[in-house]
This record gives C-alpha cells, structure tokens and sequence, in this order.
C-alpha cells in the first residue's frame, strides 16, 4: 500500500540548521504574500491550493512516520518545522486529519481503517473537524449526550456538537459518542469517524465576534456510520481522545504568537511616535519581558520533549503564560490605536485596523480551546502543588 509521496531523502540525517534553512527557502519561495500572519482561519477556498502543493510535495505530515506517507521527522526536527511555519506566518487549514485522526488510526486503527482514511487525508481529498464539545459537555466533556446505538453493520448517532472548527470546509468529522449510558460517564463512550456528506447531517456555521464563521453546530438526526468506522474498539473512546496528549501539549505553549503581537505593536507604536513615550515604554517593555521568559521557559519544555522525555503536569504553565501574555499584548494593541483600530480592514493607520481589531479577538481564543486556563490551573493546583481539591 502507498500512504504517499514517498520522500525526497531522511530529513533526520540533516544537521538542524540544514533542514530549517530548507523549509524556510521552500516556505518563502512559495508560500503566498497575502496569507502570511493572516489573523483569521482562511477558508478552504482560499487556501486549499496551497495546502495542495504541500501534499504533492509530501510535506502535510511531519509528525506522521515515514512508513504511513508522513515526514517521519524526530521531535526536534518537528519543532523546527512548526518554527518556520508560524515565523512565516502559514495559516491553517482544518487539518485535524493531519494533527488527530491519523495520529489515532496509527495507534489504534485497524489496517483496512489505515488503508482507507490516511492516503485520502494525505492527498487532502479528506479533511476532518473534530466532534467533541457539545452544549452542556465542554471542560467536563464526558457529560456528553450525543448517542450511538448498534444497528446491524451500523452505528446509529443522534446529537448536537457545537464549537466545531471549520465544519463547514470539511468532508468528515470524528465523533466521540455515549455508547454505554449506564457506566461510570468516562467508560461508556466511543470514538467513530463519519462521512458529514449524507441525510441527518446538518452543519450550521456561527459567526464569531470578529464576524467570521470559524467554527459551527452540527446536528447529528439518525446518522448512520458503518460499524467498521468505530475506532480503538466499543467504549474506549475516551482512551483514544486522551492518547495523543503528550508531545502536542508544548505546541499550545508556543511563544510566536505573543511574538508576532508584539512585532505587531511595536510597529503600531513606531507610527504613532510612542517610541519614547514613558508611559508606553513601561507597558511595553513589561511585556516584552513577559514574551522573553516566555521564549526561555518554551525552550526548556522543548528540550525535554526533543530529547525523548515525558513533559510533565507542569506543562500547563506554558499555556497559560503564552496565551494570557498574547492577550495582554493584544490588549496594549488595541489601546496603542485608539479609536482608529474601529476602521475597517483595509484603512491604512501604519498597521492595518482590521489587524488590531483581529489580534484582539484572537487573542481571546486560545485561553478557551485545548482546555481553558481555569482548567489548566486546576491541573497545576491538583498534581504539581498537591493542594487539596
Ligand atoms: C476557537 C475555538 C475552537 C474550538 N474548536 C473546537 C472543535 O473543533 N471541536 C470541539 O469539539 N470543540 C472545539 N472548541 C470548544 C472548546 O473545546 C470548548 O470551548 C472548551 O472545552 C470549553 O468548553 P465550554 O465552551 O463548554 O465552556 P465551559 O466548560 O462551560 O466553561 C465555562 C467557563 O467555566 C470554567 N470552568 C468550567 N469547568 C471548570 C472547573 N472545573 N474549574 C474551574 N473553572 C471551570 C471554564 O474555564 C470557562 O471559563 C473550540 C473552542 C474555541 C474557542
């Protein structure tokens, strides 16, 4: 079976300035001026060409070994990977196929499940979102009520999932389903892959503050999925979901994006003459202390990930440093320009108004998904500084 395109040579064998100085003359030669640092999701329409040409080079997998049609790169390798990806500022595309189900189907799928998915989502002929959340199951997730009963060769889903990125440009979803109600709430659920193309679906887009439709509902009526679509087997589901956390903690706790916010103000500022202003100064410079212990502390967690060894609970502080450090930024960002930042994208204040506005209300998103900041505290509190619950 071919999982792919089959690699040009081992990328591990190439010293770690090599390979970033490789993607990076690759990413600038060809990645488009207008999508660099882009502060929204691009829709598939405006970006699916680009993500096409990555597929044909056989680069949309780094983190998936070589055997399966991925890049096969060692965790070192993949950070410098992802490092040049966000300097250059590439948006995302809904590559939940890429970060979740192929990872899963790897661990835990059958060899006709890896047969018939991973190529498909290579080629991005797939492209997956991910059906967790749902109204009254978010942080406490396993309270979720989306059912899937056993009917013939199929499963019969019936449920309402909500918060679904980029549902709307997909071909498929992976579900998390209540398959045994009568178990203690975590036991009884398992995790399908189903085709969003077919009767009973319906995906409905919600615009976001920003006015984008970044994520969506999607209602499941009598939905049928074969039962050879169930993964990790009936009532693990819960297992698979928790399986990848580990070395994709450290991706939450980059440093770019508070980096980029602060590149962002500093060109704001040098425009609006603050750069000797004191009492812009001292904000400013605040913060940039905050991204620099940020940059330092990242670089610990990295080197243990990228030396093989396991990132502990106190991960979590990185996420919370880096996404509450970018909202600080965002926050000055939006002060530094004033009433202009309402204008519409476009107008010209120096740094684009659009862009001020945007790098605000993104700066609210990632203190909520992959587990919101209290959540992360939570974890902190509880199993690193053991106090009582
Ligand atoms: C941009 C974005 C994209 C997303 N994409 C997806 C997606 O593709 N698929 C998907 O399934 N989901 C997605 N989500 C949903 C995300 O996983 C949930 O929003 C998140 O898990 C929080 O759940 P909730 O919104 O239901 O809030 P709730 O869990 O209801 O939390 C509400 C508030 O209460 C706090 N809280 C809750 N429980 C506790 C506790 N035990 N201790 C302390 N405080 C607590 C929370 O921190 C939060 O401030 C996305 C969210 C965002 C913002």
């Amino acid at each position: 079976m071919n999982f792919g395109v089959k690699q040009e040579l081992d990328w591990n064998t190439l010293s770690d300035d090599d390979f970033r100085q490789r993607v990076r003359v690759f990413l600038e030669e060809n990645y488009p001026e207008d999508f660099r640092h882009v502060q929204r999701r691009l829709r598939w329409t405006e970006n699916g060409g680009w993500f096409r040409q990555v597929a044909k080079k056989g680069w949309l997998a780094p983190n998936w070994p070589l055997e399966f049609g991925g890049l096969g790169l060692a965790p070192a390798k993949q950070l410098i990977f992802l490092d040049e990806h966000e300097r250059i500022g590439v948006g995302r595309y809904a590559d939940h196929g890429i970060h979740m189900v192929g990872p899963v189907l790897i661990k835990w799928g059958t060899p006709e499940q890896q047969e018939k998915y991973l190529p498909r989502i290579l080629d991005c002929e797939h492209r997956w979102c991910q059906g967790y959340s749902e109204p009254n199951a978010g942080s406490d997730l396993a309270s979720l009520r989306t059912s899937a009963v056993v009917d013939g060769d199929s499963y019969v889903i019936n449920g309402h999932k909500i918060w679904t990125s980029m549902a709307q440009d997909c071909t498929h979803i992976y579900v998390l389903a209540k398959t045994d109600p009568s178990v203690k709430k975590q036991v009884g659920i398992s995790f399908f892959l189903v085709n969003l193309d077919q009767p009973g679906i319906t995906v409905r887009p919600i615009k976001n503050l920003a006015g984008e439709e970044e994520f969506c509902e999607v209602f499941f009526d009598n939905v049928r999925t074969h039962s050879s679509n169930l993964v990790g087997g009936l009532n693990n589901g819960w297992t698979v979901a928790k399986s990848l956390l580990g070395f994709e903690r450290i991706f939450i706790g980059s440093p770019k994006l508070p980096e980029n916010a602060l590149q962002q103000l500093t060109r704001l500022a040098e425009k609006q003459g603050l750069a000797n202003n004191p009492v812009f100064q001292d904000k400013y410079i605040q913060l940039q202390l905050d991204v620099e212990h940020l940059s330092a502390i990242y670089q610990k967690y990295a080197q243990i990930a990228t030396s093989g060894g396991a990132l502990g609970s106190d991960v979590s502080m990185l996420k919370i440093w880096a996404t509450e450090t970018y909202q600080r930024i965002a926050d000055l960002l939006l002060e530094t320009a004033g009433p202009t930042a309402a204008l519409l994208p476009g107008d010209d204040i120096g740094e684009s108004a659009g862009n001020v506005l945007s790098a605000y209300y993104n700066a609210r998103l990632p203190t909520i998904y992959s587990g919101t900041n209290e959540i992360q505290r939570d974890i902190i509190a509880k199993q690193v500084l053991n106090l009582p619950a």
